[in-house]
């Protein structure tokens, strides 16, 4: 819809604006950065401060305040030309600022007349970068670069922080992130939205907020995932579905199957932890460890991205997420491709 952001509307225009008017700005002293923005964990608080917070590798759920979760020294701390900087964190405030509009919007939706196209745009790419912006996306990207190292030793490394580079994964991530930002988000616009609403407040959340619910074991991209979950409250969840009704916007009411389906996406999508209210605790597995997540899934191929056809003696290696305990990769013997040990060390 924006043409990986070549064609913007105005107020989209306008977002990017302050975007690059942030990042012109002189450094933030902030080093505490907060990956799932607070206003949106807020919805899930008993007291306005603090949530529900269930470790999935310990099994233990205790109240935590939101200023203590999903935060990490320096997440988006990357190295310009006159040194390490946090303009980007000040980008990202931008980014926290839509973010928080458009949860208050769809919060509130009830005719869906009341959305503008612009809401929608932000919508986009705001589901985009919440999408890109956790600590699973940057293990992945550690997985991927672990694998490729193996490969090909002379052009690729490990993606670690040294201490000489000590932003070098943060730096990484978030150029990666802005990259794909556009596009993913005209992905993302390109889908039919839907509110479902559960009046008995079944609906959890975690570190990996915008869930795209791994099917036979494998996380569908953007353009095949039938179904991409951002929960908003424990009330409403925000839905783009690719079957497309022709209508702005179609509600629907959460059953209580519904609701166990979704919850069962968010607990395999997040990185570690899950975030709920108080009476929603009997819905989640509290003292169980749950050793399997994402993990890089390879597979060779003879089909480039493309759809182009590559021909034996070629292949092409598909990424996806799998879910597992370990990464799966799975290749073929023409003895083109070396074991990673290495990638073990992200899981
Ligand atoms: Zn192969």
């Amino acid at each position: 819809m924006t043409g990986g952001g070549r064609a913007l509307s105005p107020a989209a225009e306008e977002y990017f604006d302050r975007l690059l008017t942030e990042a012109g700005r002189a450094d933030s002293p902030s080093r505490r950065h907060h990956y799932v923005p607070r206003t949106y964990l807020r919805q899930w608080a008993y007291d306005e401060r603090r949530i529900w917070a269930l470790n999935t590798s310990t099994g233990i759920a205790k109240p935590l305040g939101i200023s203590d979760v999903c935060v990490k020294e320096n997440f988006h701390r990357v190295v310009g030309p006159d040194g390490p900087h946090n303009r980007v964190e000040l980008m990202f405030g931008v980014v926290d600022s839509e973010l928080r509009r458009v949860q208050s919007v769809l919060l509130r939706l009830s005719d869906p007349d009341d959305l503008s196209f612009d809401d929608y745009m932000a919508l986009g790419v705001t589901m985009a970068v919440q999408r890109m912006r956790t600590l699973q996306q940057r293990r992945l990207h550690q997985q991927q670069a672990a694998w490729l190292e193996a490969q090909n030793p002379n052009d690729f490394q490990r993606l670690q922080d040294t201490p000489n580079n000590p932003h070098l994964v943060a730096g990484f991530h978030t150029e990666t992130l802005f990259r794909a930002m556009w596009e993913a988000a005209d992905v993302l616009t390109g889908r039919q939205l839907e509110i479902w609403d559960d009046s008995q407040g079944r609906i959890v959340t975690s570190d990996v907020p915008v869930v795209v619910p791994f099917r036979a074991g494998a996380r569908p991209n953007l353009l095949a995932a039938p179904q991409i979950f951002w929960p908003i409250s424990p009330d409403r969840v925000v839905v783009l579905s690719n079957e497309d009704r022709g209508e702005k916007a179609v509600f629907r009411r959460v059953t209580a199957a519904m609701a166990a389906a979704l919850r069962g996406h968010v607990i395999q999508g997040r990185e570690q932890m899950i975030f709920a209210g108080e009476s929603q605790l009997r819905y989640l597995p509290v003292g169980k460890t749950l050793p399997r997540r994402a993990q890089a899934r390879l597979r060779c191929s003879q089909w480039s991205p493309q759809g182009e056809y590559v021909p034996p003696p070629g292949c092409v290696v598909e990424w996806t997420d799998g879910y597992g305990a370990t990464p799966d990769v799975q290749l073929c013997d023409q003895g083109w491709h070396r074991n990673a040990p290495g990638m073990l060390d992200y899981i």
